[in-house]
């Protein structure tokens, strides 16, 4: 499935078992709902092409990382035609703090050449038309999807696949099958926003090393609640 689109087969009322589900994960975005007051991306971009341009920068780096280098990147190049004309090694001289830069820099050139011949500087808001572009995979696809044209897909990142995973919201390893799968327990009424919360969960709280379980709003509800307690009182499992 290349976003979150549902069948009748995804209906979780044909299936106790997924209904189960569904009514847990709506619980549980319900929680963080009420918690995350801001379900925002904390990226920096003052348009679509911005959005896309730091979200192809913050492939295994932090946000933070990236908003220290988009300010001077964006001024010299905000739009697809000047930073199709800065070129790679242009794009390198601004990014080059950010990992992987040599093949980032690549492909926002080439990525912002097409945008700007093939879709008149416009980015396009389909999955197919996304992914086609170079550097950009199913994940920023729909972070794009989601945060620049508000289609309620959930693009699953380090975080979301880890918080997914301790409440067992699924049991896949592949980020499109959580995808699919979180899109089909997840209401309706939380699906855009439901990126954020998992993925601000994961970031501030459900952290990967020190998960502060103890303080979770999702305590009561998570099945590896007890197995982080006892793993960080007891690290060595005696
Ligand atoms: S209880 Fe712990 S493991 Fe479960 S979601 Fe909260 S922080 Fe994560």
């Amino acid at each position: 499935m290349a976003a979150a689109e549902r069948t009748s087969a995804d209906d979780p009322q044909s299936d106790p078992a997924k209904a189960a589900l569904a009514l847990r994960a709506g619980q549980i975005i319900e929680r963080l709902a009420r918690v995350i007051e801001n379900p925002r991306s904390e990226l920096n971009y003052d348009s679509l092409f911005q959005l896309l341009v730091a979200v192809m920068l913050s492939a295994q780096t932090t946000d933070k990382r990236v908003n220290l280098v988009t300010p001077a990147l964006f001024q010299a190049a905000p739009d697809p035609a000047s930073m199709a004309a800065l070129g790679h090694e242009g794009i390198f001289g601004f990014i080059k703090t950010v990992g992987l830069a040599g093949s980032k820099s690549r492909n926002l050139a080439a990525t912002s050449a097409i945008i700007h011949e093939k879709y008149q500087d416009q980015v396009p808001s389909g999955f197919e038309d996304l992914v086609a572009l170079p550097g950009v995979g199913s994940k920023t696809a729909r972070v794009v999807m989601n945060v620049g044209f508000g289609i309620p897909v959930i693009a699953v990142d380090t975080h979301i696949r880890r918080v997914a995973m301790r409440l067992e919201l699924t049991k896949s390893d592949s980020p499109d099958r959580i995808s699919d799968e979180l899109a089909g327990i997840i209401p309706d009424r939380y699906l855009l926003h439901a990126h954020h919360y998992l993925l601000l969960h994961g970031r501030y709280t459900c952290a990967a090393r020190n998960p502060a379980c103890g303080a979770c709003c999702l305590n009561d509800l998570c099945p590896s609640r007890d197995a982080n307690q006892i793993s960080r009182a007891n690290p060595s499992g005696s």
